[in-house]
């Protein structure tokens, strides 16, 4: 079964979707599909639609054109974005990137108030709330309000608040942004825990050690526009020389106009830095040796070095 190619079952498969703002294509002609079990990172520079193509698979703002459709339980039944709004929300699992906890309940009412808005009964939320709260980590703050939560526990109430309905396909809009490492590495070890149990994970982010660890297949979006899909590992042997050697020091620039450039398939700076992407790095590493004033790190090519081959290395505006 590979969603992803068009073919089998899909929990969520969009296709041709479109949404202008003013004169300017901010989703242009976009599909995807989500196969059970998949995690499928939304990845892209600011401002190239990524929220936007999640708010509207959320029901939260009208596609120009283009159709949403999800499949989420075992009937095999279609619902239909907008249409279908309440159904697949009830049927979701959805963290967006503000903060939307009640800041006048406890964490344990925050789960218990999330669940009646999707007409779940109370005694079957109260069941389920010990083991989201133990999910989270935050069994001790049961009775806690948000604001005495640190960042990393408040995003992690929202994943087990997300939870409450025990969905099948989760929606994460950046779901670690602004979290310090230790808070960042427990939720992906908390969203790992949930691809392991088979659910299956659409999520959006700027890390690209995250896209790497946790998705098994990646969407790169520019303007709008899908610009590659495949498997992290995939793509970067696709698109890349797999060695990579980073040169930097005061004068590391002038490597740029130096006869090393033919050592390497590929150069390029970024300020006092310059990349070389290579086929294999031994004949630049000896050659490096009679600048031994400069820095050098040699390591494989990873996402981040795709995302800039692919997106370019200019900041954009909405930066
Ligand atoms: P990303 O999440 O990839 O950073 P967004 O989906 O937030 O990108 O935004 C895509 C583009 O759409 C941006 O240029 C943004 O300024 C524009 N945009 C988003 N929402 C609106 C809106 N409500 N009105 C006008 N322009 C918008």
């Amino acid at each position: 079964m590979n969603a992803g190619d068009g073919t089998g079952a899909a929990l969520l498969r969009v296709q041709g979707l479109c949404k202008r703002y003013g004169d300017t294509n901010v989703v242009d002609d976009l599909s995807f599909a989500i196969a059970p079990g998949e995690c499928l990172g939304v990845i892209g520079p600011n401002g190239a639609g990524k929220t936007t193509t999640i708010r509207m698979c959320l029901g939260l703002s009208a596609p120009d054109a283009g159709d949403i459709r999800y499949a989420l339980d075992d009937t095999g039944s279609t619902l239909r974005m907008p249409q279908d709004a309440m159904a697949i929300k009830a049927r979701l699992g959805v963290v967006s990137q503000l903060d939307t906890l009640d800041p006048d309940f406890s964490c344990a009412e925050n789960l218990l108030v999330y669940g009646r808005y999707f007409g779940m009964r109370d005694g079957q939320i109260r069941q389920r709330i010990p083991e989201l709260l133990e999910f989270a980590s935050l069994s001790s703050k049961s009775a806690s309000r948000p604001a005495e939560l640190s960042g990393g526990m408040k995003r992690r109430l929202s994943l087990a608040r997300a939870l409450v309905n025990d969905p099948r396909l989760l929606l994460l809009d950046e779901p670690t942004t602004g979290l310090d490492p230790q808070a960042r590495h427990l939720m992906w070890e908390r969203l790992q825990q949930l691809l392991l149990q088979g659910k299956s994970i659409l999520l959006t982010t700027h890390f690209m050690d995250e896209a790497e660890r946790l998705c098994s297949r990646l969407l790169v979006l520019d303007h709008g526009r899908k610009i590659a899909e495949g498997r992290p590992r995939e793509l970067i042997a696709r698109h890349l020389e797999p060695d990579v050697v980073e040169v930097y020091g005061v004068g590391a620039g002038a490597l740029m106009e130096s006869p090393l450039r033919a050592l390497a398939a590929r150069v390029e700076r970024s300020g006092e830095t310059v990349f070389f992407y290579t086929q294999s790095a031994k004949a630049l590493l000896d050659a490096l040796a009679a600048w031994p004033q400069l820095r050098t790190l040699h390591r494989p090519a990873n996402l981040e070095d795709l995302f800039l081959k692919l997106t370019g290395r200019q900041i954009r505006e909405d930066a």
